[in-house]
């Protein structure tokens, strides 16, 4: 008989939402369903805390994998062979998974979903540990083996697979409400982005640009940056915003030292309208506590001070060298470190601020009128739509956005 194949998946945190738990599996078997949407199946359950996927093509695993380790709060999937749970066909079938691996050691890792079978787990790896080691003549290894026979019982039916892949866990996307992220082209709020993806959050994102004082590129390092995070999202919005005019005032108008800090105060403002006009209920940025002379304590609630939506930072206490790790495995960190001129970078004086005082910060805002500047730059944003597509790789729409009074 044919074996029958399927991937078993185990979710995240999801289980332990209590009475929003059927919402939560349904989110995340729907986004599972779109990731894999270009692969053949035929059929996605959820039972038992696990998510099967059915009539699978097991030739192309890789790909499969590959795309299940972008969904958000997926723990872990393997590659299944169904059959009836009888512990004589599960040692036989073990022993035959792993014929053509190659190891040294091994462990045998057995769930029982289905408590009333005859057998624990721990007999189940003892019975299989013996068998697979009367043949391959290896020995068992309970951390760190080569291999790991993974089997479940669920329902009277037996899955068995070698090793799993792990996920990022956390939450499905769409589970958490709207936020609206500040991305720039460096490394730190694409992580920063990831990091609430991870969580749940549904991102729109906004990027300030100097156009044309600085060059275009910082725009397509942004689109690329979003290529790769919709990889996790799938669809998502970006808002371009120009800066450069807001920027000019405020150098014309304010000391140097304050520059920075202002266009910090601006771009909040801007983000925080979009969010309210799209129902987003907070701000996330890649600030990170004493990173640089705009991010220390001080200067960070001279920002906050200029909105009245939180602002998430959910990097304010990362190392530098863990940030990049993670944008390494995201697979952000290439675009990150391709140089561009950053609409803030490009004008910052040689002694900002590191302490600012919130009532000098104030008054010196209060005496510049950005109001119709601030107005102007989201008449002038632009809007794209950015879709992960895996077969076309991505496709990215743009639209200028309808513009709403801005209410400061
Ligand atoms: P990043 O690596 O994310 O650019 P950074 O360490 O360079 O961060 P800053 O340049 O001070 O720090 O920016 C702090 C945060 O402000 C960024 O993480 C981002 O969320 C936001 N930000 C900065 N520049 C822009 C921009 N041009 N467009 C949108 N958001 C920006
Ligand atoms: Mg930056």
């Amino acid at each position: 008989m044919q074996n029958s194949y399927c991937i078993l998946v185990h979710y995240h945190e999801i289980s332990i939402k209590g009475g929003n738990r059927a919402w939560f599996e349904k989110t995340f078997q729907r986004n599972l369903k779109k990731h894999i949407s270009d692969l053949p199946y035929t059929s996605i359950n959820t039972a038992n805390a696990r998510v099967f996927v059915f009539g699978i093509d097991e030739l192309r695993w890789d790909e499969y994998a590959e795309r299940l380790k972008c969904v958000m709060g997926l723990m872990n999937a393997t590659l299944m062979t169904q059959i009836p749970a009888e512990i004589e066909k599960i040692r036989e079938l073990s022993a035959e998974l792993i014929k053509d691996e190659n190891f040294s050691s091994f462990r045998v890792s057995a769930k029982r979903q289905y408590k009333n079978y005859p057998l624990t787990s721990t007999e189940i790896n003892i019975d299989v540990g013996a068998h697979i080691q009367s043949i391959y003549k290896k020995p068992v290894k309970l951390k760190g083996a080569d291999l790991n026979i993974i089997i479940e019982i669920v329902k009277g039916m037996a899955y068995v697979g070698v090793d799993k892949i792990v996920g990022y866990g956390g939450l499905p996307v769409g589970t958490g409400e709207k936020a609206v992220s500040l991305l720039s082209s460096g490394i730190d709020s694409p992580v920063s982005s990831f990091e609430m993806l991870k969580r749940g959050v549904n991102l729109v994102y906004v990027h300030f640009h100097s156009a044309p004082a600085t060059s275009r590129q910082s725009l397509r390092n942004v689109e690329e940056l979003l290529l790769t995070l919709a990889k996790y999202q799938l669809r998502c919005e970006l808002y371009h915003i120009p800066l450069l005019e807001i920027q000019q005032k405020i150098m014309a108008e304010a000391p140097n030292k304050f520059w920075v800090l202002l266009f910090r105060r601006a771009m909040v403002r801007l983000a925080e309208h979009i969010a309210d006009s799209i129902g987003a209920v907070a701000l996330i940025t890649g600030e990170n506590i004493g990173q640089v002379a705009s991010q220390t304590l001080s200067n960070i609630r001279a920002t906050s001070d200029a909105v009245e939506i939180p602002i998430i930072r959910p990097l304010a206490g990362h190392n530098k060298e863990d940030i990049i790790n993670r944008a390494i495995k995201i697979g952000t960190y290439e675009t990150s470190i391709e140089p561009y001129q950053d609409c803030c970078s490009f004008f910052v004086p040689k002694h900002p601020e590191t302490k600012a005082n919130l009532e000098e910060i104030r008054q010196i805002e209060a005496k510049i009128e950005l109001e119709p500047l601030l107005q102007f730059a989201i008449e002038n944003s632009e809007k794209q739509i950015i879709k992960f597509d895996p077969t076309t790789k991505v496709k990215i729409k743009s639209t200028k956005i309808q513009t709403k009074k801005l209410v400061l």
